[in-house]
């Protein structure tokens, strides 16, 4: 049984759920392909399937060295916004808005996306002025966006501390109702099925350990399952980006990987019912449909490939959590874990052809990449299939640095952990 419906899922009920397929096949690698996918995430899969759905290119392969979800893609803290400043950003996360909002009919798989809000709270009126251009920027787009008073916002989050005494006063918010989240393991398993379902073969447990070439011409890949042709060879490894290109040759790139930490509590009744960013320090958080809060702050502000991340950072997202509710001070942690960020020099992602002929490179997407997936796969699909980018990501070329032509949405200039 291919299609999910309520049909199926009584049928299934009174089959004794045997009727159920593997959500995608074990495929096995083929000598050859038109395009390899090198990196099984969010982006990897997205890109796959839009190949597939929107320019017919089936002969692909997604090699994944670990197991799917295994990466960023199945830990993070699951928002979705396109509330950024500048046009190159805001757009293009506004058609990623837009894709999220169909995906669950598209892919026929429930992402459980939840267009619940996202709320940046101001706590000084330099911070309100500055919430307040990025709305106008925002709403000169067309992207909703909507300034809100403190009364407001008390109606809205009942449970913050909204007094005057507060350690840091809330004047005031920043408020996209559009935005939400999203299932973040839903999200890699129905664009695998998706691409699956089109002839896509998804490769689990196939490390990429070089690249084949033909002088600079990229002609396939190394794999710990042996080697693998295609005419057209795709990067999309986000935390790995430096080590997988150190494979092809290419020893600098603009991008640092750094731990960023999420957490989960105990379950709670529903008391918060849109995402919260805290402006006075870097915490996020949302509660999800299970009870428990899932929140994050600042990255742990060092290089690293583990995915897991040091305690000075637990406490500081703990006290930043706390001056905001301090009714949640009893409230017990149940897990943490950290993921390997593709940090950018200027916080926004790359989506090119290159830098070497036959390959294509997606990175860089900090830590904000989960909400770029749709579109993320749909430009890098369009630039792969085409040879030429996409519109919208027409400005995240390479060689941006190259030229000064940075996108930097929060004017830190080249310090990647503070993007
Ligand atoms: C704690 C945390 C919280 C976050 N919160 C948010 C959020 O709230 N909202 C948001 O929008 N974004 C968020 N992000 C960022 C987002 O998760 C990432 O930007 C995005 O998932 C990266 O793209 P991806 O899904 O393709 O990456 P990944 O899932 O990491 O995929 C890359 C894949 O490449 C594979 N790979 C690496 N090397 C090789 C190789 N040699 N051969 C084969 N495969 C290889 C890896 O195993 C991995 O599976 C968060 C990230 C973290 C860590």
């Amino acid at each position: 049984m291919r299609e999910y419906s309520a049909l199926s899922l009584i049928r299934n009920a009174f089959r004794g759920n045997t009727d159920w397929k593997p959500v995608w096949r074990k495929a096995e690698p083929k000598p050859a392909y038109d395009v390899i996918i090198v990196g099984g995430g969010g982006h990897g899969l997205s890109t796959a399937y839009y190949l597939a759905s929107e320019f017919g290119i089936t002969n692909v392969a997604v090699l994944e060295k670990g197991w799917l979800g295994s990466g960023n893609v199945g830990r993070n803290t699951t928002a979705v916004r396109s509330n950024y400043l500048l046009p190159e950003n805001n757009r293009f996360y506004e058609f990623s808005m837009d894709l999220w909002e169909n995906l669950s009919h598209e892919l026929n798989y429930n992402v459980m996306f939840s267009q619940r809000g996202c709320l940046n709270l101001a706590h000084t009126p330099a911070q309100l002025d500055d919430y307040a251009r990025r709305g106008n920027a925002l709403r000169h787009e067309g992207i909703d966006s909507e300034l809100m008073t403190p009364a407001e916002i008390a109606r809205e989050v009942p449970a913050l501390d909204m007094t005057r005494s507060a350690r840091f006063p809330i004047l005031g918010g920043l408020m996209q109702r559009s935005a939400g989240t999203a299932r973040h393991d839903a999200v890699a398993w129905g664009y695998a099925r998706g691409a699956d379902r089109l002839g896509v073969d998804i490769i689990e447990n196939c490390e990429v350990t070089g690249f084949l070439r033909d002088g600079d011409q990229v002609t396939g890949v190394q794999t710990s399952r042996g080697e693998i042709r295609a005419a057209k060879v795709a990067v999309a490894v986000a935390g790995h980006t430096g080590e997988v290109m150190k494979l092809a040759g290419i020893d600098r790139m603009p991008i640092e990987s750094q731990v960023l930490q999420a957490f989960v509590t105990e379950s709670l009744k529903p008391f918060l019912d849109t995402v919260l960013t805290f402006g006075m320090g870097h915490f996020y958080v949302a509660q999800s449909d299970k009870g428990g809060l899932i929140y994050g702050g600042a990255l742990d502000g060092y290089n690293s490939y583990a995915q897991r991340g040091n305690l000075p950072l637990v406490e500081e997202v703990m006290s930043e959590m706390l001056a905001l509710f301090p009714s949640l001070a009893s409230v017990r942690l149940l897990r943490s874990w950290g993921g390997v960020t593709d940090m950018s020099m200027d916080g926004s992602p790359i989506i090119t052809t290159g830098p070497l002929p036959g390959m294509y490179l997606n990175c860089g997407w900090c830590y904000g990449g989960f909400k770029a997936t749709p579109a993320s796969g749909f430009c890098f699909a369009h630039t792969i299939a085409r040879d030429e980018p996409h519109p919208l990501n027409a400005a995240f070329s390479l060689d941006r640095f190259h030229r000064g032509a940075v996108i930097d949405d929060k004017g830190q200039g080249a310090t990647p952990n503070l993007h």
